[in-house]
């Protein structure tokens, strides 16, 4: 899943849930469910070109997330409790960047890496941008 699909989910997460605990707690179980719906990413994993782009490109991806997850829940969630929820939606994924940006090929790096391995279900683009489409539009209305 990219990482601004995670990002949005956990802003309306957090919009919808009045306790932060609870938000962060579901943020962090909504990553493998997330990446268990067929998706398409960037491919960080598994991708020829050089570091410093999937590097790049990552935190573009993160950093989109952040800007959208304001637009949508801005207003309504404390600006910190906000970004520690989109945070903790992306978290996996920031624990396994050690593994491929670092080359940290040890546990925990490794176990989270192979964990997420086996959970992502992948489709080719454009399906896999349409499903995470239809997502975030379905939370967005039931967010409401
Ligand atoms: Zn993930």
């Amino acid at each position: 899943m990219l990482a601004a699909t995670h990002a949005i989910t956990g802003a309306i997460i957090a919009k919808v849930t009045p306790d932060p605990i609870l938000g962060y707690a579901l943020a962090l179980a909504s990553h493998p469910l997330l990446d268990y719906l067929p998706h398409w990413d960037l491919r960080t994993r598994h991708s020829r070109r050089p570091l410093q782009h999937t590097v790049v490109i990552s935190l573009v991806d993160a950093g989109i997330g952040f800007f959208l997850g304001f637009l949508i829940a801005g207003n309504s969630v404390p600006p910190l409790r906000l970004l520690a929820t989109m945070f903790v939606a992306q978290l996996p994924d920031w624990l396994e960047a050690p593994y491929v940006v670092f080359g940290w090929k040890f546990p925990p790096f490794s176990w989270i890496k192979s964990l997420q391995h086996t959970i992502h279900k992948k489709l080719p683009f454009p399906d896999g941008i349409y499903t995470q489409l239809i997502l975030i539009f379905l939370l967005l209305l039931l967010s409401k």
